[in-house]
């Protein structure tokens, strides 16, 4: 049996200093049961707690992890980087380094800003949005995650699904009222608000590729949809890439659907694991920004060299064939997966989106937040521990996303397909 002592003991003493014992909800376990993993170190796609135990890691620290942990090229630049000084609050080279790279492959993207985390990225792009077009109101997707800002804080996914939490405490009533959260993949719905608020809505944001309500894929004609509403109404559309951005695909989620947004935030790959995001598009919004505009946003640890140093680092090793091996590794396990979930007689459903996969305990097709929640959580709290027992690290909550890295071998493929075997014939 796998001995978790020493977890115990660090969240005892941890609980003692943090809410929950943690700094972010979902590491607390809280759907899933049990102790979290306090971790020791990880290499490449495997993770190593406290207790001396291994696990082959598929939540590669919710995303950012791409090219496995303590990469060699990116350790070596980080650490380079650093003997030259930790932080300036003064422009530096690797900003605009790491702003190449992002419009090289986000061409959407012809300014941006850099910023320190997903939330501040997408807090900020809303502001821009508002700014911009001088309208409150803002159209999401119940579900979706967009970070802790006030205003995204209803019918939010993520770790405010995964506790199932009272809405929006905290959140001033005016800020609920300005965001209309619609149900996703429902383009009728968004074409009723804008008919309702022509002159109200000044952005829609959207996950293009959910993956904070459990891994549901957009359908290519809902987001086509809203490009055309937003240009019709003078609103701007906001592609949330701080999950799919330079993970998903080569070419990001925008790529992949082949649409051009106004703005686009990018978080996690982007920082290559240090605390790095983004938010930019087109040239004429960005200019509203301080100190062109006078929508204000700005940074102490803003462009950081260490996380950007990160971020070059990861995204300049990454080729297109990388992604394809990746997506054929996801391919091999999600279809191991669901043949070891029917030859068990267990209901599921898999999704997959380039190095995302995801699935859920449910008879029927999950589309949106509400079929998500259909889906067997009690039964996920079981099969999670034991995957953990067999050396499998997935997300804790069928609310979040797992992702591949470069450093998956076959091996942990097959490892893992066999830790579902086993995980089944001990549950079903
Ligand atoms: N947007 C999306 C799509 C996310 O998945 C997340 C975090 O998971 C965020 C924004 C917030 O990013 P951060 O946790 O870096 O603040």
């Amino acid at each position: 049996m796998r001995q978790t002592t020493k977890s115990e003991t660090a969240f005892i003493k941890s609980k003692e200093v943090f809410p929950g014992g943690v700094n972010s909800p979902v590491r607390a376990f809280g759907s899933v049961g049990g102790t979290p993993l306090f971790i020791d170190h990880a290499k490449g796609a495997h993770i190593y707690d406290v207790d001396g135990n291994e696990y082959v890691d598929y939540v590669l620290s919710w995303g950012p992890m791409i090219l496995g942990h303590a990469q060699e090229q990116v350790l070596k630049k980080v650490m380079e980087t650093a003997q030259k000084g930790t932080s300036f609050g003064a422009p530096s080279p690797l900003e605009t380094e790491l702003a190449t790279w992002v419009k090289k492959r986000v061409p959407s993207i012809e300014t941006m800003r850099m910023v320190n985390s997903g939330t501040e990225a997408t807090m900020s792009a809303i502001r821009l949005a508002r700014g911009y077009t001088k309208r409150e109101k803002f159209i999401k997707f119940n579900g979706c995650y967009h970070g802790h800002s006030d205003s995204f804080l209803v019918n939010a996914g993520s770790g405010v699904a995964t506790f199932e939490l009272e809405d929006s405490p905290g959140v001033p009533k005016e800020l609920i009222k300005a965001t209309l959260s619609l149900d996703y993949n429902d383009l009728e719905a968004v074409e009723e608000a804008f008919k309702r608020y022509p002159e109200e809505i000044a952005a829609v944001i959207i996950e293009p590729i959910a993956g904070n309500m459990g891994l549901i894929p957009a359908e290519p004609e809902f987001l086509k949809g809203i490009s055309r509403l937003t240009k019709e109404y003078g609103a701007l559309f906001i592609f949330d890439e701080v999950m799919t951005g330079f993970r998903c695909d080569y070419d990001s989620a925008q790529g992949l659907y082949d649409i051009d947004p106004d703005l686009t935030t990018l978080g996690k790959v982007v920082g290559g694991g240090l605390p790095a995001a983004v938010f930019g598009g087109k040239k004429k919004y960005m200019d509203h920004i301080a100190p062109v505009g006078a929508v204000y946003q700005a940074g102490t640890l803003s462009g950081n060299p260490l996380a950007m140093a990160a971020g070059i680092a990861t995204l300049e090793q990454l080729t297109k064939k990388d992604y394809e091996e990746m997506n054929q590794k996801v391919m091999r396990l999600t279809s191991g997966i669901k043949e070891s979930a029917e030859k068990h007689g267990l209901p599921i459903q898999v999704s997959a989106r380039g190095t995302m996969w995801g699935f859920f305990f449910n008879e029927s097709p999950v589309v949106d937040f509400k079929t998500s929640k259909n889906s067997d959580q009690h039964f996920f709290g079981h099969f999670h521990k034991e995957m953990l027992n067999q050396g499998v690290y997935l997300s804790p909550s069928q609310f979040e996303t797992n992702f591949m890295s470069t450093a998956h071998s076959d091996e942990d493929i097959e490892k893992t397909i066999q830790a579902f075997n086993t995980t089944f014939d001990v549950l079903a």
